[in-house]
């Protein structure tokens, strides 16, 4: 079925031809047409399956011929990042309509969101803590909004946004037209979105735990030291042109993204720690090629859409199924091929049993052929919490231990005859002295133990 056999305005459709959709997936052949007609729809859709314009073209159709200047259409996002890209993707698919969009998440500054508001641009792509920010002032009123999208349900209540979405409805219009987007549809899930759609349009194009089709899974066992090497030699090979790599946490993110530069990999980091204008240059560099590898944890790579991104890895195994999910749907996007791997150490094997447990199939084990499995790990990226401890104790026990010989040479200074007795000033000081008040230290001695 191609795009013109949708009711949509031929601007919209020369737009999609711009953009080389020959033809629409599975879940904009069944959402487009009931959204178009204002129906609700609640669809089961994970990234890469071309949801962002299963829910942006019915919306931008239905404004297309309304007045402007009030904004009559709100999409809820879970991060910066994907609000980031569902307006790049609205700005593509709106170019030869006069719709406008803005976006509006945190990290950047408020004036030129809330000119968006009060200029009254037609949609706004929102995250809700920085949404519910602007409703504060006041001017960012949302009683004239008739389109409701949530992208990425689920993934906002694990974020805990589900007060603030619930604070966000609360000031809608009741008669508006809501479309509801999940990977996944657990009962909290089924929940809020009973509570939100009037009599919709449900849409389960995929089995709701698979990863999106035309990917390549596999997993990698490898000790948990010499993953670090892993990579690295995977990246080497040139096997792998563009990678996106995950990590369990920000710290380990931080490392191997140093570690790649050390070995020669252009790499960049994007977590959340880094600034907005960093993690928007780091997206930037890496979907033009810059920086052929990308370091992130989950939560900032929401909303990371490359074209043609060949490669997922799973640094470290994600500890709940969803994620992993997620994760591989970065690759094979609309129905494209790609692969995703995942490094295992024995210690995973449980998290990934699970994630095993959850897609219905077991992954295929890997073995590299020339990659050394018994060699000693050239670099370590996390020492572990209990080392790190036992090595700060120890060093606290050296500082104490030296504090005290200073203590006792300084009092067997002091006891030396000729020595100035303790009340007395030093000679150099240019203070007076305290009598009664505490021994001060004598002058010309060191700062004590941490110089
Ligand atoms: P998402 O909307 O996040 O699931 O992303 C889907 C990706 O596939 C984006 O890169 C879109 O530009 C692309 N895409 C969406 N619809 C189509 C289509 N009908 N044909 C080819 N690519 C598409």
């Amino acid at each position: 079925m191609p795009f013109t056999q949708f009711k949509l305005n031929p601007s919209l459709v020369t737009a999609v031809k711009e953009l080389g959709f020959v033809r629409p997936t599975a879940v904009q052949a069944e959402a487009i047409p009931p959204a178009v007609e204002g129906r609700d729809v609640m669809a089961c859709a994970q990234t890469g399956s071309g949801k962002t314009a299963a829910f942006l073209l019915p919306i931008i159709n239905r404004l297309i011929d309304r007045p402007r200047r009030t904004t009559k259409a709100l999409v809820l996002a879970p991060t910066r990042e994907l609000a980031a890209q569902i307006l790049d993707d609205f700005n593509a698919l709106a170019l030869h309509t006069p719709v406008t969009g803005a976006a509006v998440y945190g990290g950047v500054a408020m004036g030129p969101q809330e000119h968006a508001f009060r200029s009254g641009v037609d949609i706004i792509i929102a995250t809700p803590g920085r949404l519910i920010d602007h409703m504060r002032s006041g001017y960012a009123s949302l009683k004239h909004i008739e389109h409701l999208v949530l992208d990425e349900a689920d993934r906002m209540l694990d974020m805990g946004f589900l007060p603030e979405i619930r604070r966000i409805l609360a000031q809608l219009p009741t008669r508006r037209q809501t479309l509801f987007f999940s990977a996944t549809m657990p009962a909290p899930i089924a929940v809020l979105a009973r509570e939100m759609l009037r009599n919709p349009v449900s849409i389960q194009t995929q089995r709701q735990s698979a990863p999106a089709s035309g990917i390549t899974q596999a997993v990698y066992p490898v000790p948990m030291e010499l993953k670090a090497s892993l990579i690295v030699h995977l990246l080497s090979q040139k096997t792998m042109t563009q990678a996106l790599i995950f990590t369990r946490t920000k710290h380990r993110a931080n490392r191997l993204a140093d570690h790649l530069v050390t070995a020669g990999i252009r790499a960049e980091r994007i977590h959340g720690n880094r600034s907005q204008p960093q993690r928007t240059a780091a997206l930037a560099g890496f979907k033009n090629g810059t920086y052929p590898v990308l370091v992130a944890t989950d939560i900032a790579a929401r909303g990371i859409d490359v074209d043609e991104l060949g490669h997922v890895v799973n640094f470290d195994v994600p500890q709940a199924p969803e994620d992993y999910i997620h994760r591989v749907g970065r690759t094979g996007r609309a129905e494209a091929t790609g692969d995703a791997f995942t490094f295992v150490s024995p210690e995973e094997e449980n998290d990934l049993r699970d994630i095993e447990r959850a897609i219905g199939r077991r992954l295929p084990r890997v073995t590299v052929p020339d990659f050394d499995y018994t060699a000693r790990p050239k670099a370590r990226l996390e020492i572990p919490i209990a080392q790190r401890i036992a090595e700060i104790r120890a060093r606290k026990r050296e500082e104490r231990a030296r504090a005290e010989i200073n203590a006792a040479r300084r009092s067997a200074a002091a006891r030396r005859p000729g020595h100035p007795p303790r009340e007395t000033r030093g000679p150099g000081s240019d203070r007076p002295s305290r009598p009664g008040g505490p021994p001060r230290r004598p002058a010309g001695r060191g700062r004590g133990p941490r110089g």
